[in-house]
This record gives structure tokens, C-alpha cells and sequence, in this order.
């Protein structure tokens, strides 16, 4: 049954090029890597965890750019290679230079280009590089060129360095967190790259930049609420007037430790006024706001989280175990809250408050579990192998109530029932994040005390279920308490970590060349 499949996929695949052939659509390359990794994380990030894709599986990575989609039609496209990984520790140099490896020889194949998209996340951590998206890019451009327009999409708690921002033609980022806008922000970098190739106009004359000595945690900057709320709605009127192109506010990523951490705001556009004043206009809105910024939930040590979950008379109750959280590059392994969990009486009985602990990855741990089999009882350490700082592996002593096999990311899943605990153990490291997460393991998120996850704020359907929700400041390699994380590298003076004697900082436009210009 597959050969007529791949059959009709490389028909459309060559197809599309045939047309090109007669039809003087323009030739866009599709590179990119994205990874936030923490360089507070002793964990370290290999090639196989980025699930790259290649040629013509690229395509399945955008549902915009499926063989009936408009914009696939509007251009020949030479997709190279497009990887996407968790979050994570800093990705080893082997697994970087491999990818980059990869990208440029694709590349080089198929050049000349009139286009490129570049889709990335932009806090990739490299271990013994500064700015690898900035070096990617600048290698890239040795590769093909500076004719091509480039068009980069970010995640908006990505790093702008002036290097990338230099080597990039048409910049965006998303305008919502959580990232409900991902799809729509990647449409509209390829839309724009499209309207500019097909009107002529070509790179913008002019890109705004300007450094927000700012650096705050996800956990405080939603777009759901204030001020990140206000701040972001400002941006797509922005973006929307004639003689601009783009508009864009970084967060930035505060746990990696490098010169480029800070919020960035950048417009592109044509017209030289509008974009200088409309990048001010948004640098001054931020920095404005910069004392309101607070966690989306309350917020305290996971011992006051746990007293007002005993209290409270609404369930599920949950609690974000944030400092380990898998999402922002924590190592997943941390053991701390488990251990602290484990150790209070109202769970050690099995008819205690029945709690739901998500997760600890193991490898060992799953085989044991294999082994003992559902309803076998299973007794190991487990976690505390990747960041062990903060506690040692934790004994599990229970009974292995499911086991289920192929998820992506954990691959194999156990629920091991301790008191009144029921813990899940993964073979690798996974986010919990859907109702479903749960339920196919068997459980009842719904119908727990309490539910405790390695998360930060509540993904929308964990959100939908809660009845009670604290963030717990647990220690790992994305301590939401900035202040313990020992910064030696980032630009000083920055909010908030030197809020007491910061002045205001210059927020003016710096004028980033157009690419291939001389500086
Ligand atoms: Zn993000």
C-alpha cells in the first residue's frame, strides 16, 4: 500500500518543479533547527533528539504548505532540512556541526535561491559557541549567498543577536504565549518572503533593533494577561501600516548565560521614519510596563504549595514543579519534588489523597517495570542520573499499575502506584501536557487530589481542569528565581536583576544593515 503513496508524493514533489520549469516562479529554500536549551542544565542535547526531516518531508512540518495549499503553488520549493527538538540542555558541538553539516551541503546542492525561509526558535545553546543561530545563519549566507531573500520566524522567547538580525531580510516572531499563533507566525514569514519576491520590492531598506535591558521567565510574560496582554496587542497594528513589513517583541530566553539573553524589539519596513518610531514606540511600551510583570499564578516554595493544596477545597489541585520544567530545558530527571513528596505521611498510606506525580524519566526504572508487569510489584531508584545536584535518585516501592509503549518523545511509560502516589516513570524525558497525557495511562486527572507536574504555566487543557493552582520555585536547571542562577556572561545592568540601581537605558533605534551591505 505505500508505493502509490510515495509514488504520488514525489509526483507532486517533481511536479511542482516541472511547472517551475515553464513558470518563472520563484526557487525558496526552507531550512532551520529549534531547541531552547539551558545552560544552567547539565543535560546535553544529541543529534537524533531534533526528529530532523529532509527534502520533501519538510512540507509536513507546515499544514500551509500541504500539495493543495495556495502557498505551496506560488513557488518552486527546495526544502533542506528542518529539525525541531524539546527544550533541553546545550546541544553538543558534534550534533550541532552534524546538522549544520547537513543544511549546507543540501544547500549548496540546489542553489541559486530567490528566497529562503529560516524557522527557528532562537535560544538554541551550543556547548563551546555563542549565537549558534547567528552562526548558522552567517554560514548559511557563505553558502548561498547574499542575493537571497531571507526570511526568519522565532519563537518569541528566542535571542535577536545583531548578527543574525544582519543576515536576515524579514524578521518575525510569535505574539502569543502560550504559542497559539506558531502556525500563523511561520504563514506569515513565508507570506511575507513570497510578497516581496513576487512584487520586486525585495529586501526591506530598513531594520529597527533595539536591546531591552529586560530578561523575565515565560512564567511572568503571558500573553493572556497583563501587561504582556496590552504590550503584545500593540504589535500587529504595528506590523499592519503601510511602509512596514514586520514587528516583532523577543522576550528572550533567561536561562542561558551569553551576551545575547535580553529582550529585543525589531520592525521592518520600507518607510524609515515609521519604522524607526513604530520600534521605539515598542521598546518604551515594555519597558514601561517592566514592574508589572508577575507570575501567572501564585507563587511560592512547593511546601506552602503543598499546605494550601491540603486545604483547599476544590479538585484537582495542581502544582507547577517549575524548576526542572522539560518545556524550558530542564534535564526532566530532577528528583527533588518527588522525594520531598514522597516523604510526607499523608502519602504514604494507599488510601491517602491519591496524587499524581508527572514524571521521572529512567531507563533502568522502565525495565524493571517491564519486568515486574501491570499488577507486578517493582521496587528502584529512579531518576537523578542527568542532574543529580539537588537530590539522589528516588526509590520507588510499588505497584506497577500500566505500561504503555510509543509515545514520541517518552517511548515507554510506567505508572507506578507508592502510597498513595501514583508516579509515572518514562524510559526519556516527556512534557505532560494534555488531558490525554494522562488517560491513556490509565489515570484520572480529573478525579485526583492533586496533580503535580514538571511544568510552568498550565498548558490550555491542564488549565481547563484545574480547580486550584500554585507554581512551586522548585530548584533544576530553569530556576523560575532568576536570582539563584549565577549569571557571569549576560549584559549587566539588566532587570530585574539590577532593578535597584538600573537608569533608564537608551532605547533608540540601532539601524541593522541590510544584508550583504558592509557594516
Ligand atoms: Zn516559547
Amino acid at each position: 500500500m505505500k508505493q502509490p503513496i510515495l509514488t504520488l508524493v514525489s509526483c507532486l514533489f517533481v511536479c511542482s518543479n516541472l511547472i517551475a520549469q515553464t513558470a518563472p516562479l520563484p526557487r525558496i529554500a526552507i531550512a532551520g533547527l529549534g531547541i531552547e536549551s539551558s545552560t544552567f542544565s547539565p543535560a546535553r542535547t544529541e543529534e537524533p533528539a531534533f526528529h530532523a526531516r529532509y527534502g520533501p518531508e519538510v512540507f509536513n512540518a507546515y499544514p500551509f504548505m500541504m500539495p493543495m495549499a495556495p502557498l505551496r503553488k506560488q513557488a518552486m520549493w527546495l526544502p533542506a532540512i528542518v529539525g525541531k527538538s524539546l527544550p533541553g540542555g546545550a546541544v553538543t558541538r558534534e550534533a550541532y556541526e552534524s546538522l549544520v553539516k547537513k543544511t549546507l551541503d543540501s544547500l549548496r546542492k540546489y542553489a541559486p535561491y530567490d528566497g529562503m525561509y529560516f524557522d527557528i526558535h532562537g535560544a538554541m545553546s551550543v556547548v563551546g559557541l555563542d549565537d549558534p543561530e547567528g552562526d548558522f545563519l552567517q554560514r548559511i549566507r557563505d553558502v548561498i549567498g547574499y542575493k537571497t531573500l531571507i526570511s526568519t520566524s522565532m519563537d518569541l522567547h528566542g535571542n535577536v543577536s545583531q548578527r543574525l538580525a544582519r543576515n536576515t531580510d524579514l524578521m518575525t516572531c510569535y505574539r502569543m504565549a502560550p504559542h497559539e499563533d506558531a502556525m500563523q507566525t511561520k504563514e506569515r514569514a513565508v507570506t511575507n518572503l513570497l510578497e516581496r519576491l513576487k512584487s520586486g520590492k525585495g529586501k526591506p531598506a530598513y531594520k529597527a533593533w533595539i536591546p531591552v535591558p529586560i530578561l523575565l521567565p515565560g512564567e511572568k510574560t503571558s500573553t493572556r494577561i497583563e501587561p504582556g496582554k496590552s504590550l503584545y496587542a500593540q504589535v500587529a497594528p504595528i506590523a499592519d501600516q503601510p511602509g512596514i513589513v514586520d514587528a516583532a517583541i523577543w522576550i528572550g530566553y533567561a536561562w542561558a548565560d551569553e551576551p545575547r539573553n535580553h529582550a529585543v524589539v525589531m520592525v521592518t519596513g520600507d518607510d524609515k521614519a515609521k519604522v524607526s518610531q513604530s520600534a521605539e514606540q515598542l521598546a518604551k511600551a515594555f519597558w514601561d510596563v517592566r514592574n508589572q510583570f508577575a507570575f501567572v499564578a501564585p507563587t511560592s516554595t512547593l511546601e506552602a504549595c503543598l499546605t494550601n493544596a491540603m486545604k483547599s477545597p476544590t479538585h484537582p489541585y495542581f502544582i507547577s514543579d517549575m524548576g526542572d520544567n522539560p518545556t524550558a530545558g530542564g534535564a526532566g530527571d530532577v528528583t527533588w519534588t518527588i522525594t520531598q513528596l514522597l516523604a510526607r505521611p499523608e502519602f504514604k498510606q494507599a488510601n491517602g489523597p491519591a496524587l499524581i506525580y508527572a514524571s521521572i524519566p529512567d531507563s533502568l526504572f522502565i525495565k524493571k517495570a517491564i519486568a515486574a508487569g501491570v499488577g507486578g510489584k517493582v521496587d528502584g531508584t529512579a531518576g537523578a542520573i542527568v542532574d543529580h545536584r539537588f537530590a539522589p535518585p528516588v526509590r520507588l516501592t510499588g505497584t506497577v499499575e500500566s505500561i504503555v509503549h510509543g509515545d514520541r518523545d517518552a517511548e515507554v511509560e510506567a505508572v507506578v502506584k507508592v502510597g498513595s502516589a501514583h508516579v509515572i516513570v518514562t524510559k526519556k524525558r516527556k512534557p505532560y501536557h494534555r488531558e490525554a497525557d494522562f488517560t491513556r495511562l490509565g489515570l484520572k486527572p480529573r478525579e485526583a487530589g492533586l496533580v503535580v507536574v514538571k511544568i510552568g504555566y498550565l498548558e490550555p487543557e491542564l488549565y481547563a481542569m484545574q480547580k486550584g493552582w500554585m507554581m512551586a520555585l522548585t530548584p533544576g536547571g530553569v530556576d523560575q528565581d532568576l536570582t539563584r542562577l549565577g549569571y557571569k556572561r549576560i549584559q549587566r545592568p539588566m532587570f530585574p536583576l539590577d532593578a535597584a540601581t538600573m537608569k533608564t537605558p537608551d532605547l533608540s533605534t540601532r539601524w541593522i544593515p541590510v544584508s550583504g551591505d558592509a557594516k
